[in-house]
């Protein structure tokens, strides 16, 4: 069977009324017969049916043993930060999210947790950051902003030999074109905010793990810490992630013919999508995803801050927001939007320009998103030919945002 009809058919129907949609269990406590003797839940913070069948969803869906879902990405990420110990040390892609950059420094750092950050597209940079208190190494791939690709297997042998954990923070892809856990990493975190959601309506953040052991330590530490989501949040979860392999298709050929199109356009400096042949990513994505997703971000010639802020409030269908992965079209300047709590000097040694404007593809026909780009680039000054490096023109060869799911 089809990923796409498994996924839809695992969302079990409800045993007590037949109802096809999940009910939506919105309950503190649970009757018991006799102290201790309950149908399997006792108490909300501890478990509820609701969370529960969005827990095994994306467990089914990352191939993993055990879900968990918090009320957001980050208090997902602080429940596997809470595993480790005063004097362990982690090793974290220099591209970071900038919401776990700041929860590392500015929360885990004063109980002497200290972070490396390398670049982790170069597997032997994270070898050579290793220590003996090297406990877990974080990476995401494609990274935020910059589409930056770690090969997962190569860092997963890595962390296999030094026995620490790797986590792969698998929001940008998506579980409908990557699988961490199948390339040897241990847990897998998202922020369900984004394309698993999908639509812009909640705030949710997922744990899957390998193991069962590992899955019931960060289980504990939910229930110890309370960081639980609530039924309302999981129900939209599941109807969002019930559609994920339709919009991750739709996503990721608009972002396609998008990354072509700027890459070609005479205003446009650099553009990062590791669908183009041409980004330095390309055959690790190609063959460690199904596809290369929704996101594609750039530079203008005019390498000014003040141009990037002109263009992001240019666009029409675009939207100037944070976050991404919704049905709407979003526009960002991470430099001064998400990416504002790494400091300028960290920010562009990770490649996160002053001019860099970030581009979250929705699920409007590619033609209308085309033109809205079109007419903003038409307000942004072009420079003269000469002296600049020529854009290469015609790598597009095909468009693989049509094929990005075989099954
Ligand atoms: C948004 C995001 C997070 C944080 O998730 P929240 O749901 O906003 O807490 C973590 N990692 C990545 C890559 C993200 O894009």
């Amino acid at each position: 069977m089809q990923a796409t009809t498994q996924l839809i058919h695992s969302i079990p129907v409800d045993p007590l009324t037949g109802a096809i949609s999940v009910p939506i269990y919105q309950t503190s406590t649970f009757v018991q017969e006799a102290p201790g003797v309950n149908k399997g839940y006792d108490y909300a913070r501890s478990g509820n049916p609701t969370r529960a069948t969005l827990e095994n969803l994306i467990a089914q869906l990352e191939g993993g043993h055990t879900g968990i879902a918090f009320g957001s990405g980050l208090a997902a990420i602080d429940a596997i930060l809470k595993l480790l110990q005063t004097g362990d040390e982690i090793i974290a892609v220099d591209d970071i999210y900038g919401g776990a950059f700041r929860l590392f420094e500015q929360v885990y750092k004063k109980f002497g947790i200290n972070v490396h950050y390398v670049d982790t597209t170069d597997p032997e940079a994270v070898f050579n950051a290793l220590t003996p208190n090297t406990r877990l190494i974080w990476i995401e791939t494609p990274t935020n902003p910059t589409l930056k690709i770690t090969d997962i297997q190569a860092i997963a042998r890595i962390a296999g030999r030094h026995r620490c954990l790797l986590c792969v923070d698998n929001t940008f892809a998506s579980p409908a074109l990557q699988q961490p856990l199948s390339l040897g990493a241990d847990l897998v975190i998202h922020s369900g905010t984004k394309y698993l959601g999908g639509h812009s309506d909640l705030i949710a953040g997922l744990v899957v793990t390998k193991e069962k052991e590992l899955g019931d330590r960060i289980k504990f530490l939910q229930n110890a810490s309370g960081g639980i989501l609530g039924p309302f949040d999981s129900w939209l979860l599941i109807r969002g992630i019930e559609t994920l392999h339709l919009r991750i298709r739709q996503h990721g050929a608009s972002a396609y013919a998008i990354a072509a199109f700027l890459q070609d356009h005479p205003a446009v400096d650099k553009v990062f999508y590791p669908g183009l042949p041409t980004h330095p990513g390309h055959d690790i994505a190609a063959r460690q995803a199904k596809g290369f997703g929704g996101i594609v971000s750039f530079t203008l010639h005019d390498n000014t801050e003040e141009a990037a802020k002109n263009f992001v409030t240019s666009t029409g269908l675009f939207k100037l927001a944070e976050s991404l992965g919704g049905i709407k079209s979003l526009i960002s300047h991470p430099a001064t939007m998400t990416h504002k709590s790494i400091p300028a000097e960290k920010r562009k040694a990770a490649g996160v320009a002053d001019s860099l404007i970030r581009l979250s593809t929705g699920l409007e026909d590619t033609e209308d998103l085309l033109d809205d780009l079109r007419q903003a680039l038409d307000k942004v000054k072009v420079p003269r030919p000469v002296g600049r490096a020529a854009v290469p023109v015609g790598t597009a060869a095909q468009p693989v945002g049509h094929a990005l799911i075989p099954g």
